[in-house]
């Protein structure tokens, strides 16, 4: 069950414990790596099985949107308040390291000074700063501290369907329950829309349950642009149905990227996609099929960049 809270006030939250974070290594990307599913290109073939082959197949560049790099800003600065002396992340201090976590992003995507080219970053920077100060309403980070942040999990299920995540941030209870948090820096789902953000849950959730052989004692969406929290808990039996709905999904696209067969699909988001130009819905036609990538690892960026739908 999906529940949404909305300006929880989570002070009497159990202490987790602090472990040091994961060091990801992953490899280098490359324009023709394996792909894997992540919730977000899960959604695309669902969406729209062309979206989803111009961008896990083709990958075809998309410029970077100012919402995707405002999210990605709001993530570097919350990772960065964690890794702070719990006493010192105040709010104000919070503020403060918008500066330097945008030089970050700066650093590693390309085409990113562009979106600030009228009048500078000090616009974004603001809101980012109104991002980061609802998060304060909704948790309390003084008051615990992650097991993990950022951490890319991998699982290949039944040995050949790969799963791959980032996760924000994983909290855990001194009784060992463990809570699952994803931060959204968009405005939560209404109810009819909220089956997608169920989706992201439940992938989360099993890979978790087959990492770690535990069953998530909470997930928890984080939307700061309208301060609501989505939490679900997951059942054991649930999660087992679910993998066998992404076998499923998989062998979908295993079946697609043999005969190159990706229909076009029209759809809601289709006013928010690039890839327009080359669509047949709209009148373009999509570059030759390259063909199902050889057998080689999964770059970082293929699963983890941040889609303005991801925000
Ligand atoms: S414009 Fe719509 S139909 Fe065309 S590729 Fe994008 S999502 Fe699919």
């Amino acid at each position: 069950m999906i529940v949404s809270v909305a300006a929880v006030n989570l002070r009497n939250m159990s202490v987790p414990l602090s472990v040091p974070l994961p060091d990801d290594t992953a490899d280098a990307p490359s324009p023709r790596s394996r792909p894997a599913l992540s919730p977000s290109r899960a959604s695309d073939f669902k969406q729209c099985p062309l979206k989803y082959r111009l961008r896990a197949i083709d990958r075809v560049p998309e410029p970077p949107s100012r919402a995707a790099v405002r999210g990605t800003v709001v993530h570097a600065v919350l990772e960065d308040l964690f890794g702070l002396p719990a006493a010192e992340r105040q709010p104000a201090r919070a503020a403060e390291l918008v500066p330097a976590a945008w030089e970050r992003v700066r650093a590693e995507r390309d085409g990113v000074d562009e979106l600030v080219a009228d009048g500078g970053p000090q616009a974004l920077f603001e809101e980012v700063r109104k991002l980061v100060a609802s998060y304060y309403e909704l948790e309390d980070p003084r008051r615990f501290e992650p097991h993990a942040l950022e951490e890319r999990v991998e699982v290949d299920l039944d040995g050949d369907i790969p799963l791959r995540g980032f996760v924000d941030r994983i909290d855990v209870a001194p009784n060992g329950l463990l809570r699952v948090v994803d931060y959204k820096t968009g405005r939560s789902p209404g109810p009819m829309h909220e089956a997608r953000a169920l989706f992201q849950l439940k992938f989360y959730a099993l890979m978790i349950l087959r990492t770690r052989d535990i069953v998530p004692a909470q997930l928890r969406l984080i939307y700061l642009a309208d301060k609501n929290i989505l939490t679900y808990t997951p059942e054991r039996e649930e999660l087992d149905r679910f993998q066998r709905i992404l076998t499923a999904l998989w062998q979908a696209i295993i079946d697609a990227g043999r005969t190159g067969d990706f229909p076009p699909t029209r759809n809601s988001m289709c006013k928010f996609c690039d890839f327009k130009p080359l669509c047949p819905e709209y009148g373009g036609t999509p570059p030759p099929y390259p063909g199902w990538p050889v057998q080689t690892p999964i770059p970082a960026d293929l699963v983890t960049e941040r889609l303005p739908e991801d925000m």
